[in-house]
């Protein structure tokens, strides 16, 4: 056996739905961290329009010094060398390249401890975050309380309007009130959803595109123009993800 001194790097994967503690327990880690004497850098998309620019903040309002970033090559830029810990808030906002990133860090023994959805509000899996798990060293899936029953919650409903989304519903939807809680798997709710998607695999054929730009209705292709299902589906996103890259 050959001991060796180097750090062993890692990636920590925190995901489940919203209102679930993901930014409570990546703050949790980092600062462990940090009691640690670890050097720490925690970064944001800067897609993340929830609060400030330089701080991520939980529901409850905790708030932690964060850089904004808008992609996954800005933030390699901004890693310092002597940098042990990456913490990333909401990484689902980031452009695909951030795996190929984490996995460098990783493998340089930096120790990386991101956040993220990982369903959308029809509980599909959100964007790369099933690779970014599967790849992942550890993998802590916290759950919320169901808004409507109490009971263990794993999905995040988006309700417009006082009523459940439709699964083609726009990502933004100008003029309507827009509100998202955690449902469990009994009392979550999308309307329309295509009776073909119960495996948790994508509806009809290809239902997103990396541009979050098109989309599919039910099967059939919809109009670039037309505002179709978003990509990402959290009220942060409000933007579709080639803006990013
Ligand atoms: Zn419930």
């Amino acid at each position: 056996m050959r001991r060796s001194r180097e750090p062993v790097g890692s990636i920590t994967v925190i995901c489940g739905s919203m209102f679930s503690g993901k930014t409570e327990e990546l703050i949790r880690l980092v600062r462990r961290a940090m009691h640690a004497r670890k050097k720490v850098q925690v970064f944001k998309s800067a897609l993340d329009t929830r609060c400030e620019t330089t701080v991520i903040r939980t529901h409850d309002g905790v708030c932690f010094n964060a850089l904004a970033v808008a992609n996954a090559r800005m933030l390699e830029a901004m890693i310092e060398p002597d940098t042990q810990v990456v913490g990333i808030e909401e990484v689902q906002f980031f452009d695909e390249a951030i795996l190929s990133l984490l996995q460098r860090l990783a493998d340089r023994g930096v120790e990386v401890i991101v956040a993220g959805l990982d369903q959308d509000f029809r509980g599909m899996p959100f964007g790369f975050m099933p690779t970014l798990m599967a790849i992942a060293d550890h993998v802590l899936k916290l759950h919320a309380i169901c808004k409507v029953c109490g009971r263990e919650a794993s999905r995040t409903q988006r309700l417009v309007d006082g009523r459940p989304a439709d699964w083609n519903e726009p990502t933004i939807l100008i003029g309507a009130e827009e509100a998202y809680e955690a449902r469990c798997r009994r009392c979550h709710v999308v309307r329309n959803r295509p009776r073909d998607v119960h495996d948790g695999t994508v509806a009809g054929g290809a239902r997103r595109s990396r541009g979050g730009t098109t989309g599919v209705r039910n099967g059939q292709s919809a109009p670039a123009s037309e505002a179709v299902a978003p990509q990402h589906s959290t009220q942060l996103d409000m933007f579709t993800s080639n803006e990013v890259s």
